[in-house]
């Protein structure tokens, strides 16, 4: 039986998920579907090889699968957390703003 090189799996299956998601945000204005197929399969990657999106990526719906669009989304900020409803299918997330170690939402 072949051993797996699980680290390294992970590193190629981040690095494919990297790219996946950068053509999706290059593209979104082009061609939405396309966009939203890329981060299906930038999604499905993540899962077979267990890896975790990186933050700074995850700028799409995690309902709908579409990348962020700022014509396809509501952004407001509440109390102490940020409100993002995606306009397609109207998923609401709630992120928390925490004092200090303050994020920037891109919402592009
Ligand atoms: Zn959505």
């Amino acid at each position: 039986m072949l051993r797996r090189e699980k680290k390294l799996e992970k590193e190629i299956a981040l690095r494919r998920i990297n790219l996946l998601l950068g053509k999706a945000q290059e593209i979104k204005f082009e061609d939405y579907e396309l966009a939203r197929r890329y981060v299906e399969l930038a999604r499905k990657i993540a899962m077979r090889y267990r890896v975790r999106i990186p933050k700074e990526l995850r700028l799409y719906c995690k309902k709908c699968g579409y990348p962020y669009r700022h014509d396809r989304l509501r952004v407001r900020v509440s109390k102490s957390r940020v409100i993002i409803t995606c306009l397609n299918c109207g998923f609401v997330r709630r992120v928390p703003i925490r004092p200090k170690r303050q994020k920037e939402i891109k919402n592009k």
